[in-house]
């Protein structure tokens, strides 16, 4: 039983999606390709092309991302919108997820969400928000990813894996630098579960949600 890390920065690990951005480049591990809200430029369209491009073409991808909203950095917001408005529905179109980056801007996602009839299935990594903000999240397809937060005893991360529905739930070390066994760990302290039944449920849950199969 593999224990999935579903984004990381650190590049050649067997069982992990690799951040790329928006680097194409030759991998034999699984990747997410996409424009970084804090990487749009306004010539994100041409970037955005040959993500399209080799996304329909390689089976290595396994999602868009991370793609979003940032508040707090990157360019300005009907930018950041319009690029990922463009990502989410290739996300769609190829049936697998997005990686969603998201700092202050929850009501960009929900507008989002709310004007979209066929929105991708979106990963909300290293969540560390506000149950309720989550709870808001659940009528729509929207996915927890949970990281080095889950080690911080009383956090929001924590307080959320406790509540969230178990087949919403993913797993990422992110730039953390942390060993992917040691965020299970955690997870599985806070759910009783053994680390064995979350390894299986996260693959459960991808392969529920993405054309794209893991094992
Ligand atoms: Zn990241």
């Amino acid at each position: 039983m593999h224990c999935w890390d579903i984004h990381t920065h650190r590049e050649g690990q067997p069982y992990a999606i690799f951040q790329a951005g928006r680097n194409i480049t030759e991998s034999e591990t699984f990747l997410s390709l996409g424009i970084h809200p804090w990487e749009v430029a306004s010539i994100w369209e041409e970037h955005f092309k040959k993500i399209k491009q080799e996304a329909a073409q390689n089976p290595q991808i396994l999602a868009i991302g991370e793609a979003g909203f940032d508040r707090l950095k990157g360019p300005e917001i009907p930018l950041q919108k319009a690029a990922f408005y463009a990502q989410a529905s290739l996300a769609a179109q190829l049936e697998i997820p997005l990686i969603l980056h998201c700092v202050k801007a929850h009501d960009l996602l929900m507008e989002y969400l709310k004007s979209t009839k066929n929105p991708p299935v979106i990963i909300w990594h290293g969540w560390n928000q506000k149950p309720e903000l989550a709870r808001q999240l659940l009528p729509f397809p929207v996915f927890f990813s949970f990281g080095k937060q889950l080690l911080q005893p009383g956090s929001n991360a924590t307080k959320w894996l406790a509540a969230c529905p178990i087949t919403r739930i993913f797993f990422e070390t992110d730039d953390s630098g942390l060993e992917i066994g040691s965020i299970y760990r955690a997870a599985s302290l806070i759910l009783q579960l053994p680390e064995a039944a979350l390894a299986e449920q996260v693959i459960v849950n991808w392969n529920a949600i993405s054309k794209r199969k893991i094992e």
